[in-house]
Order: C-alpha cells, then sequence, then structure tokens
C-alpha cells in the first residue's frame, strides 16, 4: 500500500544532479512550455533574497529553451518577491504545496495544460506531491546546501526510506 502511494503520489518522474543538468532541450522537443521552480535549495540557499551565480546561470539556460519561468515557494511574498525581482521572473509565495491551487490557477491563467509544465524541487514531500497531484511532470533535484531546519531533516528522512526501499533496487 505505501509502495502504491509512492509510486502513484510521490515518487519523481525524473531526478537531476541540479538544474543545469537536465536535458531542457528534450523536455521542449516533447512539448514543454512552462517551469515552476521551488527557491529553497532548488536555486537558492535558504532564505536569500538575491539570486547567485548559479541561479542566474540556470534561469538563463532555461529561458534559453524559450521556457517561461514562475517561482513557486512556500515561503512568505516578501523575500519571495525579492529574489524573483533579482532574476526577473515571476512567482507565486506561500503557496502551502503540497497544496495544487496555485499552480491550478496559473495553468487556468495561461491556458497551459498540465502536461505542458514542469514542477521542479528538492523535496518530495512539498514540490514533487504538488506538482504529481497537478498532473505537471516532475523533477526531482539534489539539494543544494545541507543545513536544514529539524522538520526538513525529517522529511527527507522519509525520503530516503522511500527512496532506498522502492527505487534503489527497481
Ligand atoms: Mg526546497
Amino acid at each position: 500500500m505505501l509502495k502504491r502511494w509512492y509510486e502513484n503520489s510521490l515518487k519523481p518522474d525524473y531526478r537531476a544532479k541540479d538544474l543545469l543538468s537536465i536535458d531542457w532541450a528534450e523536455f521542449k522537443a516533447n512539448g514543454i512550455k512552462f517551469v515552476f521552480l521551488d527557491i529553497d535549495n532548488t536555486l537558492a540557499k535558504h532564505g536569500s533574497r538575491q539570486a547567485d551565480d548559479y541561479a542566474r546561470e540556470a534561469v538563463n539556460l532555461i529561458e534559453s529553451f524559450d521556457l517561461s519561468i514562475c517561482i513557486l515557494s512556500n515561503a512568505l511574498s516578501d523575500r519571495i518577491a525579492d529574489y524573483a525581482n533579482s532574476l526577473n521572473v515571476s512567482y507565486m509565495a506561500q503557496a502551502n504545496k503540497p497544496s495544487t491551487k496555485k499552480i491550478l490557477r496559473k495553468l487556468t491563467e495561461l491556458n497551459l495544460q498540465p502536461e505542458q509544465t514542469l514542477m521542479i524541487g528538492d523535496q518530495i514531500f512539498t514540490d514533487i506531491w504538488a506538482g504529481k497531484r497537478a498532473g505537471c511532470v516532475t523533477i526531482m533535484v539534489e539539494q543544494r546546501f545541507a543545513n536544514e531546519a529539524i522538520q526538513i531533516r525529517f522529511k527527507r528522512k522519509l525520503e530516503r526510506f522511500l527512496f532506498n526501499r522502492y527505487e534503489k533496487f527497481s
């Protein structure tokens, strides 16, 4: 039962080391038009208000394939606004992932089907779960920085347990 739940609701469609190692050309060729991106530990260090070189390089790379980006974060909007503005991309803060509400609202606004979009993040229980529930194609990236709050470390342990149990040897 846990296995079915994991595979249907939580298992990322793809995994990548980081945003620079994703085959953007391939996703573009397969009809992807829009990218939802988590911030903390996907693009940036937890709490950043300004993009660094890595984030700038990643955004430039994605945009070079004519893909639009929306930052989707559970964090508060004043920080996310500063951060998104430093990259000149759109954003939605306080998204409450795994809630799909803001993703679905954006899809309606842009008249896109969920399968034309990617949801990319470093956490299964927020980013990937939200993306899969909304019907997006999901990519899990490795976390950029190791220092995390206790509740996130707990979720990491659960993620590792599920991965070792259901993916490693399959
Ligand atoms: Mg994150």
